[in-house]
């Protein structure tokens, strides 16, 4: 009989929930108070005999242990929703919705960019922001009286140093010259990072911006390889069907230098704003690596031959996403980078 109440109540026990300081009140009386069942039930063992009294014992014990522990833990968690009520919170209320935050879109194109060259077996290097003048002009054949060396156009940090006065680095090709220095051709490597320039900021400059680079030193690369690999990564990057064309420039780190242009993203050639009416717009700067800048590296310009190529990230991103201000990129508004939330993930 006892025993068959101790089975019973201790399902009832077990089965208790509650988060009301109530409820718990009424759990505690019912089986812990002065005129409760725990109380009831021990006046009843009192009667048993003694043989049911040694098996008995025990279960009594642990179900009078068990009401206590059960009371305290609910306790001990009710105690929360006690002190939530007070305050006038309202716990059935639905919880609000986390934010999920967005890329920032010229992470979206870098990463894109990485991916592409990824497949053409390029890896990622990265090098210091600040530089020193070797690695930032002298080893890339800037020649002593060139402009990017003056203070108009330069952030210089300390004049001197080992290795010449010490900047922030004005493009990513620096980064070229830590790699060929470090390691042994060939070389297949994109450099992603910040780079800075004194200039005031507009919608179509700015005092710092992204760029990547890219260099393929091995025997015998030539122009057209830079061409195959740079016309890949356009068609992967802008769709197939983009045309490319190069046109001569000049870089001191390159011999023969080129600039590339795309057939206009916008109007697929057709002459719009975006290319100023004439189909095609400007994307990077790409050349054969002067063999001075190998020799520079301590790399056999008879030996080997490269090419290298650059582009401003946040050009590839004004083309992607028709971007017209270059300050939206660092402005931090939320409702500027929320929009690229499901583009590119
Ligand atoms: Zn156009």
């Amino acid at each position: 009989m006892l025993q068959d109440k101790i089975t019973q109540y201790t399902a009832e026990i077990n089965a208790f929930l509650t988060e009301k300081a109530d409820e718990l009140e009424q759990f505690r009386i019912k089986f812990l108070g002065t005129k409760g069942i725990i109380k009831d039930i021990f006046d009843e063992f009192k009667a048993v005999s003694p043989e049911e009294k040694r098996t008995l014992g025990k279960v009594l014990n642990e179900f009078k242990q068990l009401a206590e522990a059960k009371y305290q833990t609910l306790k001990d968690q009710g105690g929360v929703a006690e002190v939530s009520t007070d305050a006038g919170i309202d716990l059935t209320l639905p919880g609000e919705g986390f934010e999920i935050g967005a890329r920032h879109p010229l992470a979206l194109v870098r990463r894109e960019i990485i991916e592409i060259f990824n497949k053409l077996g390029f890896i990622v290097a990265e090098g210091p922001e600040i530089e020193d003048d070797w690695h930032n002009f002298s080893a890339l054949n800037f020649p002593e009286e060139h402009p990017a060396r003056d203070m108009q156009d330069t952030f210089f940090i300390k004049k001197g140093g080992e290795k010449g006065d010490i900047a922030l680095r004005t493009h990513t090709s620096s980064v070229q010259v830590r790699m060929m220095e470090a390691g042994k051709p060939p070389f297949r490597a994109i450099m992603p990072g910040r780079v800075y320039r004194n200039e005031a900021i507009s919608a179509r400059a700015h005092c710092f911006f992204h760029q990547v680079e890219g260099l393929y030193v091995d025997e015998n690369v030539s122009f057209a390889d830079l061409k195959q690999t740079l016309f890949y990564f356009v068609q992967e990057l802008y769709g197939e069907g983009t045309k490319v064309r190069f046109r001569p420039s000049y870089f001191p780190f390159t011999e023969p230098s080129a600039e590339m242009d795309i057939s206009c993203t916008i109007c697929k050639g057709a002459g719009c704003q975006m290319c100023k009416y004439s189909g095609w717009v400007e994307i990077l700067g790409c050349g054969m690596v002067d063999p001075n800048v190998l020799e520079n590296c301590n790399i056999d310009s008879k030996k080997y031959s490269g090419f290298a190529f650059g582009m401003g990230i946040e050009r590839i991103a004004n083309l992607k996403f028709e971007i017209k201000d270059l300050r939206l990129f660092s402005e931090n508004d939320a409702r500027f980078l929320k929009q690229y939330k499901t583009s590119l993930i």
